[in-house]
């Protein structure tokens, strides 16, 4: 027997606005158990929409689908599933065993909870949701049938998020076989991607597309690559023609793999330094050592926890901007990053506004930076729109 689960009256409007998202507050919550497919209806019993609930979560139900009539069985998943491959491939991208692209983006391809990055044909999931882990299997056999190119699917936790859903962590293999080496190729650069201990799912796909803008104006410059991870930036700038590369990052791992990146495209040990330390410590030495460069990127990690957060995190995000512009030479350029879903596009941008104005600097807007198309989002989702950037010019 399906759970049915009521709507409070008067909270069906988000549904009926087609977002995906049901919380606690808006549910009759009095017997819900945590289930993977669940029937939402309005206070009179009529049918609203299929959704994975878990009590335990703020978000208590994601909705699957709008359509009386799906089942949870292997045919819906396959058809959303095709559906995001399709969106990808209409956008330009292949799946083959060379390059990496985000196959499935959550609410963007209508599939809550679960992510899947094809990295040279080692897919790695992750089932972020207990309605999302629920389906696992049936998921990864369909990826591994339908992926051109796929040789394994692994399943890669992400554990801060797992944590808040109280679900336990739950890494391996699901199918195929893993090859010794995972490198793609992005546009120029090779990356090795060590999926089973890096960041998200190994590497930030959702950099792709600024990775090159921002290449194209690091030939002959000083760049200081904040918040480097394995080198994305640094590698795409050394690759441009970029006199040095200072990558600063507090985890030393990533630095190590960053370097083997960098050796992985035949750049010189010369032309680039790497620093394990804290970015905001790191900024205020360059400064008091009167070190400039001529690019500065900061890309730092999410800011921005929960809507308490939005205060403290835009005071870090403008100290940061303003100790960068006292740092960056005359005639140079910033790339400021925010990955902060809660942080507003508009704020983000008055934010940077106001470094420039205390730094006495005039900047001049190259162009707006947004994450990648594969990681999709969907209007009836907005809050799938998350990386947002400035790539600025400053007098
Ligand atoms: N720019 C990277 C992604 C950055 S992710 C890319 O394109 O691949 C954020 C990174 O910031 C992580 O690697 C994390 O280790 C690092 N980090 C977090 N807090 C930091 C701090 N205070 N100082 C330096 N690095 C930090």
């Amino acid at each position: 027997m399906i759970q049915k689960l009521k709507v409070l009256k008067g909270r069906e409007k988000s549904l009926k606005l087609r977002h995906l998202w049901v919380f606690s507050g808006s549910l009759d919550m009095k017997n819900a158990v945590t289930s993977a497919w669940t029937e939402l209806v309005d206070s009179d019993g009529n049918f609203l929409a299929y959704a994975s609930v878990n009590p335990l979560s703020k978000i208590a139900a994601r909705v699957w689908s709008f359509d009386a009539d799906d089942a949870p069985d292997k045919e819906f998943f396959r058809k959303k599933i095709m559906s995001a491959l399709n969106f990808r491939k209409t956008c330009g991208f292949e799946f083959d065993n060379i390059h990496g692209v985000r196959l499935i983006n959550s609410e963007g391809d209508g599939l809550p909870g679960i992510i899947a990055d094809d990295y040279a044909g080692v897919i790695v999931v992750q089932f972020l949701t207990s309605g999302a882990a629920a389906y696992r299997e049936i998921i990864s056999e369909i990826l591994f049938e339908n992926v051109p190119g796929a040789v394994a699917v692994y399943e890669k936790s992400d554990s801060a998020i797992l944590e808040k859903e109280h679900l336990p962590c739950c890494d391996g293999l699901l199918s195929g076989k893993l090859p010794d080496q995972c490198i793609i190729e992005e546009n120029g650069a090779k990356f090795e991607i060590d999926f089973v201990n890096g960041h998200k799912s190994g590497f930030y796909l959702d950099q792709r597309r600024n990775r090159d803008i921002l290449s194209r104006y690091a030939a002959g410059k000083t760049v200081l690559n904040c918040f480097s991870y394995t080198g994305g930036f640094g590698v795409k700038a050394a690759l441009a023609g970029a006199k040095f590369v200072t990558n600063i990052d507090s985890s030393a791992p990533a630095l190590e793999r960053s370097a083997e990146n960098m050796a992985l495209n035949g750049i010189a040990e010369n032309c680039y330094e790497d620093i394990v330390g804290d970015v905001f410590s790191m900024l205020r030495k360059f400064r008091a050592e009167k070190r400039k460069f001529d690019f500065i990127i900061l890309d730092p990690p999410k800011l921005v926890q929960g809507r308490g957060d939005l205060k403290r995190a835009a005071k870090a995000y403008k100290d940061m901007a303003l100790v960068a512009l006292h740092i960056l030479n005359p005639g140079g350029i910033l790339a400021n990053f925010s990955c902060s879903r809660l942080m507003p596009k508009e704020l983000f941008q008055k934010i940077t506004f106001d470094a420039a104005l205390d730094a006495g600097r005039n900047l001049r807007m190259i162009e707006f930076l947004e994450q990648d198309i594969d990681h999709a989002w969907n209007l009836n989702v907005p809050e799938g729109f998350y990386l947002k950037g400035h790539l600025l010019m400053a007098d």
